[in-house]
């Protein structure tokens, strides 16, 4: 049988909204996520699908520049494919780690095709038929058109975990923190683990913290069932120096995203849980080779969401499936979505969990009309910045930070 040759990669960037904005340390989502969806064809009429995202901006010129290099690309050659668009060395001018992450994802789709294998057939067979998610909590702005939806204060932020619990099903509870003064932020981190003694529970500032901050309120949530505290402060050393202090393990999404920083962390260990992000990483593969060497030296491992929709959660999906060392809840903001672009609407939790898909590829296609309806969106709104609250206009987020916003002003 003939292999697949790639012919064209078409990119559309889609919007679609949120239920309400959701603040972090840097800034926020403003009420909806920017995404670009790639649909790599190829000469045998399989098409494969891929998605990045997550700063507020399209990468559909990106792709189109990418076309040239990838034209009758076999979407079996899938080391080749790294070297071929991320030669760590070429890459000092472009990097292209994250694009490079949507390709992979659409040729291990169109892989799975070609052979009737979903892909987690792919990447050694799955170990679970579904993954476990955590509620991931944020600070939400009010829903602009509607008014609904804000968490500022304890009551709304409980009031809104309870929702999602009862919802969905979660067990272990991430607050998305780093927006308002630390003691306030305590507070309220506090009464949601006494809402939910049973569950597991997650503090991540995205590295706002000082260090001796983030020793400070690490100390002071040790008593609590956590699963880890997340990027409690800036880069390797910062969070040696916090594990040093605090009893609780740390995780990190933020300085350990290579295999380089993975290596300085396994000689001389600052983290203790390594969030693997498909897109991050630059595609499933490596977090699968990332998870190996973690669980070579029992270094934990988890899940991370860097924001998606239904073709990047299906990836997310398939690297759970598929490692056997994931013993903790992954990480989605896909319940923050209002809608999606995969045909059958958004995945749905059950007992907490979502079920990895088990058709061929990644086992998602897409809704044609909710496509062309969220590029239509996207045409009408732009992008946003990410890394801007517009609840507070002039200003910008600093490592570590000391300027947090108000929590008695609603937003
Ligand atoms: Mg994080």
């Amino acid at each position: 049988m003939q292999r697949p040759k790639i012919t064209a990669i078409k990119p559309t960037t889609v919007t679609v909204p949120l239920e309400a904005p959701l603040r972090h340390s840097n800034g926020a989502h403003w009420g909806r996520f920017v995404r670009t969806v790639i649909e790599v064809e190829t000469d045998v009429g399989l098409v494969g699908l891929g998605e990045m995202g997550g700063g507020g901006a399209s990468a559909e010129a990106a792709f189109r520049g990418l076309e040239p290099y990838l034209v009758g690309h076999d979407p079996f050659e899938l080391e080749a494919l790294r070297f071929k668009i991320c030669n760590p060395t070429a890459s000092l001018y472009n990097n292209r780690t994250q694009l490079h992450a949507a390709i992979e994802f659409a040729c291990l789709d169109i892989v799975g095709q070609f052979l009737g294998v979903p892909v987690y057939d792919l990447l050694g067979g799955k170990l679970r038929d579904e993954v476990e998610f955590a509620s991931y909590l944020f600070f939400r702005l009010p829903n602009e058109t509607t008014g609904e939806g804000e968490v500022r204060t304890c009551e709304q932020l409980l009031a809104h975990a309870r929702a999602l619990k009862q919802a969905h099903g979660f067990r272990t509870h991430k607050l998305k923190s780093g927006v308002f003064p630390p003691d306030y932020e305590l507070e309220l981190f506090r009464a949601l683990a006494n809402e939910f003694p049973g569950d597991g529970v997650r503090f991540d500032p995205n590295a706002a913290f000082s260090v001796e901050e983030a020793i400070r309120f690490g100390r002071a949530i040790e008593d609590l069932r956590n699963d880890y505290y997340e990027d409690p402060t800036w880069g390797l050393n910062g969070m040696r120096r916090v594990r040093e202090a605090v009893r609780i393990p740390l995780a990190t999404n933020t300085v350990v995203v290579n295999f380089e920083q993975l290596a300085a962390n396994t000689l001389d260990p600052a983290v203790d849980v390594i969030l693997l992000d498909t897109t991050f990483w630059g595609g499933i593969r490596a977090c699968v080779k990332a998870a190996g060497v973690c669980e070579t030296f029992q270094t934990s491992v988890a899940v991370h969401s860097s924001g998606e929709l239904g073709i990047q959660l299906a990836t997310m999906l398939h690297l759970g499936a598929v490692i056997p060392n994931l013993a903790l809840a992954a990480d989605a903001h896909y319940h923050h979505l209002a809608d999606d672009i995969i045909a059958g609407g958004k995945m749905t939790y059950r007992d907490g969990r979502i079920a990895v898909p088990t058709a061929p590829g990644l086992g998602v296609t897409l809704d044609r009309d909710k496509l062309a309806q969220y590029a239509e969106l996207y045409r009408e709104l732009g992008g946003y910045p990410y890394d801007r609250d517009p609840a507070r206009p002039g200003w910008f987020s600093m490592v570590p930070n000391t300027r947090w916003a108000d929590p008695t002003v609603p937003g």
